[in-house]
């Protein structure tokens, strides 16, 4: 049996690391948002990883080439033999999911989840009861926290069936990232610095799982630099491939004259929630044409001035799209009539600002946020085991409006709600005070 032992204290490192980040142009924009949200976002969801701030050079012992060769030498060696330095922390995945814990909270007042940090010892144990020899090119660098001594490491162990039995006994559960994101507390900076490497990983790990062959030649490829890129295995071809980032623009359109912005609704939107309009960028197009032309596209609408908001990493899209990168922008509208195109949307409306902080207001995220929280301590303990709990997730809030937008883990609630708070026309106060220093 293999002695599992979770690696909390990670978790409070990275809680102190987070804290000295700085966002400068997010945070200025949020900081001015009313307390009685109850929402202090330093950045957004799966934004701020605190193992990113600084790769180490190729020399340093906790860059990925190096820690790849001390990893591949403490593979062959016996693994419970006392560790020395760097010691390695590996996160599971399954399916996507990454392995998570509710156990070791700091407080039992509330529920709140951790990540599933195996140690290497316990990860090679975990593979070999199942028949599988762990190697180096399994493990993909995540990065490294050189005061912690520690170095951490993702690994897909959705081949392996018999991990789930073993985990689940220590009350260990692989859990959907956007739930664990709907959990996450956006007030709580170890949370959400955990849901930040959890969403890092995943990228990573998908991109892997979809970028077996060279795209040039169809040879198989290999990974490099510790799973950081991959590169053909053919002599003749050594095509470089490195992970993929889809660009995605979001945009707030507002009306400026008569105080109101577009709302839009697609199909698999749950029933009541309406957000911003966004779509991919196409090759050959910069961020302002792209918000131009789907926001045309869309609706109908000519927009005049673009703004800048801020930009968030959404790693929960389809797995054939390992990152989405977010990019928000406000879009001044030119043109006021509204033609939806009922391929793309189900509906789009104005909506006044009134309407739209009820929808803020009304909407119970806090609530939500416990629901789920709750409801991932009970798949950990194994209570309820096998349902799915993904569809409550859907879900995020609303029961009390008669509309209600997306949860602050998406930058649609930061573009709206930036909106609402910051740019009254007719308010002397909201206008020209721009606390936090934002030009908006
Ligand atoms: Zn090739």
């Amino acid at each position: 049996m293999v002695k599992l032992s979770l690696l909390y204290s990670s978790s409070l490192h990275l809680l102190a690391l987070s804290k000295k980040l700085a966002l400068p142009n997010f945070t200025r924009t949020l900081c001015s948002i009313p307390t009685t949200m109850s929402i202090n976002l330093q950045s957004h969801a799966f934004a701020g990883n605190p193992m990113r701030s600084k790769t180490p050079k190729p020399s340093d012992p906790f860059s990925p080439t190096q820690a790849l060769e001390t990893l591949k030498t403490r593979l062959l060696d016996n693994p419970h033999l006392p560790s020395s330095s760097p010691s390695f922390k590996v996160l599971p995945f399954r399916k996507g999911r990454p392995l998570a814990s509710t156990i070791g909270g700091i407080s039992d007042l509330k529920p709140t989840w951790y990540l599933g940090w195996i140690s290497l010892a316990d990860c090679k144990g975990l593979l070999g009861n199942c028949g599988v020899e762990l190697s180096g090119d399994s493990l993909v660098y995540l990065g490294s926290r050189p005061e912690e001594d520690a170095v951490y490491w993702a690994i897909d162990v959705s081949k392996e069936d018999g991990v789930v039995p073993e985990l689940g006994g220590k009350q260990l559960c692989f859990v959907e990232l956007r739930t664990l994101m709907v959990a996450t507390d956006w007030a709580d900076e170890r949370a959400m610095a955990e849901l930040a490497v959890a969403g890092h990983a995943r990228a990573l790990l998908e991109w892997h799982s979809t970028s077996l062959f060279c795209g040039h030649c169809g040879e198989k490829t290999v990974p490099k630099e510790a799973g950081r890129r991959k590169q053909c295995s053919s002599e003749l071809c050594k095509k470089r491939v490195y992970p993929r980032v889809d660009p995605v623009v979001i945009m707030l359109v507002i009306d400026k004259e008569n105080d109101r912005a577009l709302l839009s609704r697609q199909s698999r939107f749950v029933p009541r929630m309406w957000s911003c309009l966004a779509g991919f960028i196409e090759p050959g197009e910069s961020l302002e044409e792209a918000v131009k032309r789907e926001t045309w596209e869309e609706t109908g609408i000519e927009v005049g001035e673009v703004v800048y908001h801020s930009s968030q990493p959404w790693p929960v899209g389809p797995s054939s799209m390992p990152c989405q990168l977010m990019v928000g922008f406000f879009a001044y509208a030119k043109s006021l009539e509204i033609n939806v195109d009922k391929e793309e949307l189900e509906d789009a409306q104005w909506h006044s600002r009134e309407d739209v902080k009820k929808a803020l207001t009304f909407a119970e995220y806090e609530k939500a946020q416990k629901t789920a929280a709750e409801k991932v301590e009970q798949m950990c303990r194994g209570v309820e085991k096998g349902q799915n709990f993904s569809a409550d997730y859907n879900v995020e809030s609303g029961e009390l409006t008669p509309m209600f937008i997306p949860g602050p883990f998406a930058i649609a609630h930061h573009l709206i709600s930036s909106w609402v708070y910051q740019d009254a026309p007719d308010s002397v106060d909201a206008r020209p005070k721009h606390p936090c220093g934002s030009n908006l």
